[in-house]
């Protein structure tokens, strides 16, 4: 199991380091928020383990970033005594569990298994790109407030793309993806549902999200 640690003191870090290798977990380490947010963008974690005071990006702003951007790696806090009425926040922000310092080093690990293997797939995702907000609970994205009548294959279509912003797909990827079929080559099924959802996603607004990448497929850009 690979952990990503965020936290900015030295011995700490080193003590977490040590310890998770030692019970078995890949660590990778981060000091700062921000390689924090690089790091856990670059790589698939089991889970991320996450201290609130940090320097350049606080804990919160992590945990904001990752949760927007639709990555539902599950969020170990730690938190300090005297922050315990920040718990509140960081659930509402998208954390999944939280220990308070100092905390013993065997329900660190007892915490963790439990929530790698709650996992973070059944986290319902939802994501913000620009004005659009693609919400997979309730299958249903909207765009400045306004909710966007789609079928379920756009809503998927949207969603695929709103989940990776600026990553193009080919039509082979969003074949496999949405419609669990590989891409012949010669169909125009997936530009016929591109233009459709455009014209309900993009049309009637100013700023247009969607983009061709001509000859290879679709992005979605913020
Ligand atoms: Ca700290």
């Amino acid at each position: 199991m690979k952990l990503l640690v965020v936290e900015d003191e030295e011995k700490a870090a080193a003590a977490l380091r040590q310890g998770l290798s030692e019970s078995g977990f890949e660590v990778d380490h981060a000091p700062d928020g921000e390689e924090g947010l690089r790091l856990a963008r670059a790589s698939a974690y089991d889970a991320i383990v996450l201290d609130l005071m940090l320097p350049k990006r606080d804990g919160w702003s992590v945990i904001t970033e990752l949760r927007k951007e639709g990555r539902g790696t599950p969020i170990l806090v730690l938190t300090a005594r005297d922050e315990v009425p920040d718990r509140v926040k960081g659930f509402e922000l998208g954390a999944d569990d939280y220990l308070v310092k100092p905390f013993s080093f065997s329900e660190l690990i007892a915490r963790l298994r439990s929530l790698v293997r709650r996992g973070g797939a059944a986290r319902p995702a939802k994501v913000e790109v620009a004005d659009l907000i693609v919400d997979e609970s309730t299958q249903k994205a909207s765009r400045c407030g306004q909710v966007l009548d789609l079928t379920p294959r756009e809503f998927a279509l949207l969603a695929l793309l709103a989940k990776a912003p600026g990553q193009v797909f080919s039509r082979a990827q969003i074949s496999e993806r949405i419609w669990h079929v590989e891409y012949d080559g010669v169909s125009n099924v997936i530009d016929v549902h591109v233009r459709h959802l455009r014209a309900k996603a993009d049309d009637p607004f100013d700023k247009k999200l969607i983009r061709t990448v001509r000859g290879v497929g679709y992005a979605l850009d913020a």
